[in-house]
């Protein structure tokens, strides 16, 4: 055989070879593409192949599957005194059988207002805040925080008006901030507390009509006027009784000196054996005192 017919036979097994090869990749390729539509039709897309749904088999013990508990309905959080206390003015409660005091803080909320809730809370106590409705409007995630640390909420009027009103204007300023007091804390409340203390401009009388409790106080030591922290405090503690009701200030600008007072009067009246509660917990434990009294002297 020649050099030349010996590379023509050479060439040709090549060529035999390669075709061979190409026949068999096709084959596979279009077993593959069978398969893969025969997947398709089983598992239609988005669901993952059955034995992707098998979960992984764990090494330790599952833990019990949680069960959630059922939520109660959700209920508007009311601040109310009891029946006796509606449309009526209170300037302290008669308490003889435990020592309580309610601290209220009067023109917020502020920025303040945080302090005084941190200062609350390192003690262990609770306080009633008196809102302005245009600070509820800037404020209204403050509000929120002071309800949520357990402190209850009341209603200051909307502008702090010291004139005269119209029942109409006494309206827009009680009712408006009623509205933001639930829209900013979920709560309802039925205490007012009239803005510089005035019970005959038009706000008591409108606030009285519509079963609030106007909320007064026993002991006023002035914050207001920022005298220094110790006087505010001496103040307080020196007319420090059972049901007394405190007017302070987390309102109305720099509230220092009575964040200060305030780190001082807590521990010192703990110390003495008061406990510090809201003001509509303060009235229920008056009504409360007096229905054991009246069940006491029935036959
Ligand atoms: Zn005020």
């Amino acid at each position: 055989m020649s050099t030349k017919l010996a590379s023509q036979w050479a060439l040709k097994i090549l060529f035999l070879i390669g075709s061979i090869a190409l026949i068999s990749l096709i084959s596979e390729t279009r077993q593959t593409a069978n398969s893969h539509s025969i997947a398709q039709q089983i598992a239609p897309v988005g669901n993952p192949p059955p034995n992707l749904l098998k979960p992984p088999k764990l090494k330790t013990s599952p833990s019990p599957p949680v069960t959630e508990a059922p939520k109660p309905p959700q209920q508007p959080l009311v601040f109310a005194p009891p029946a006796q206390f509606r449309s009526q003015i209170v300037y302290k409660a008669s308490i003889n059988n435990s020592k309580v005091i309610a601290l209220t803080f009067d023109d917020g909320p502020s920025p303040e207002t945080l302090k005084i809730l941190e200062v609350l809370h390192k003690h262990n106590a609770v306080a009633t805040f008196f809102c302005l409705g245009a600070n509820l409007r800037e404020y209204p995630e403050i509000a929120k925080r002071v309800v949520q640390a357990g402190n209850a909420i009341g209603n200051h009027s909307w502008h702090h008006y010291s004139h005269n009103v119209t029942e109409k204007t006494a309206s827009d300023e009680i009712d408006n901030t009623g509205v933001h007091i639930y829209r900013s804390t979920g709560a309802k409340s039925f205490l007012f507390r009239p803005p510089g203390g005035r019970l005959n401009n038009g706000l008591a009388d409108y606030a009285k009509k519509k079963n609030y409790v106007v909320v007064m106080w026993s002991i006023d030591p002035k914050d207001f006027l920022q005298p220094p922290a110790a006087a505010i405090a001496r103040s307080v503690l020196s007319q420090a009784t059972s049901g007394a009701i405190v007017l302070l200030h987390d309102g109305g600008g720099n509230r220092q000196q009575t964040v200060e007072a305030l780190s001082a009067i807590i521990p010192k009246l703990k110390q003495q054996g008061y406990r510090f509660v809201t003001v509509p917990q303060l009235l229920q434990m008056q009504a409360g005192q007096k229905q054991r009294i009246a069940n006491q002297k029935s036959p």
